[in-house]
């Protein structure tokens, strides 16, 4: 009796792992998340028990941390009786995906568990479209970093935001997940930090799916970019070097 927290990867099922394909093939009950697409989902066994517990982005409203809850239940509930359990996160299970608290909660219940990495958003959709993250002369690093924090008006919220002004002194490339609501306030901090308005971005929605849209702007266009959720936003020089008009994703 063991519960796998499996990474699906961003999107393409081409881009999730072998040890994860095998999971999925061999499971009893699958926990899943809203990211995760149908073509992932296509490989779970049809008498495996599917439960969707996905959650609407906002995961700091009460209603979230009530949904985190009935998912720490059920993992408990179902790792003590079935043999193979398996919690699939969109990307890897460990990158913004709440992956550490439900360990904790298998911890504490002594429910066996392993963590199988995945292709994370951050690094893989914007590879998929043509942007190295890191590149000599360029950048060198990548920060990953949480938009969801800061409001629809550019107000912190409690206690855990990502200090923008420190990041845009940083400099290299950062990517933003969860940042379409605040992408004006973002933009905004980052160039009252001193960051370029004319730095590239790149925002990538529904990446590495036939769904896939990107949109190439700069911090000052940020803001009127039309797509939404799901997307990475890219900010830095490297986005130069994507080619204009990426090739369509398989699918
Ligand atoms: N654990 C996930 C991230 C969860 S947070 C990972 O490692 O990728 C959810 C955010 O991930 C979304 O708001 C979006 O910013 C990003 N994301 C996930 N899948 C995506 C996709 N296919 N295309 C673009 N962004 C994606």
């Amino acid at each position: 009796m063991t519960v796998y927290l499996v990474g699906a990867g961003p999107g393409d099922p081409g881009l999730l792992t072998l040890r994860g394909a095998e999971l999925l093939r061999s499971a009893d009950v699958v926990l899943y998340d809203r990211l995760v697409t149908s073509d992932v989902l296509a490989l779970v066994r049809s008498d495996a028990l599917c439960i969707d517990v996905g959650k609407r982005p906002g995961t700091d409203t009460p209603g979230a941390d009530r949904r985190q809850h009935e998912i720490g239940r059920l993992l408990v509930e179902h790792g003590r009786t079935s043999a193979v359990v398996v919690r699939l996160k969109g990307g890897d299970p460990f990158v913004f995906g709440r992956g550490g608290e439900e360990v904790e909660i298998l911890e504490a219940a002594g429910i066996p568990w392993q963590i199988v990495p995945g292709v994370t958003s951050a690094l893989g959709v914007a590879g998929a479209a043509g942007i190295p993250v890191t590149h000599r002369g360029l950048a060198s690093s990548v920060t990953i970093v949480t938009g969801h924090t800061l409001d629809r008006g550019g107000t912190p919220g409690p206690g855990h935001e990502p200090n923008w002004a420190a990041l845009a002194k940083t400099g290299g490339t950062l990517v933003i997940l969860m940042g379409m609501a605040s992408r004006a306030a973002i933009a905004a901090a980052l160039v009252d930090a001193g960051r370029d308005a004319d730095t590239p971005v790149a925002v990538i929605e529904h990446g590495t799916t036939p769904a896939q849209r990107m949109v190439r702007t700069t911090l000052t266009g940020l803001p009127d970019v039309d797509l939404g959720p799901p997307a990475v936003i890219v900010v830095g020089p490297v986005v130069a070097l994507a080619p204009r008009a990426p090739e369509a994703p398989r699918g």
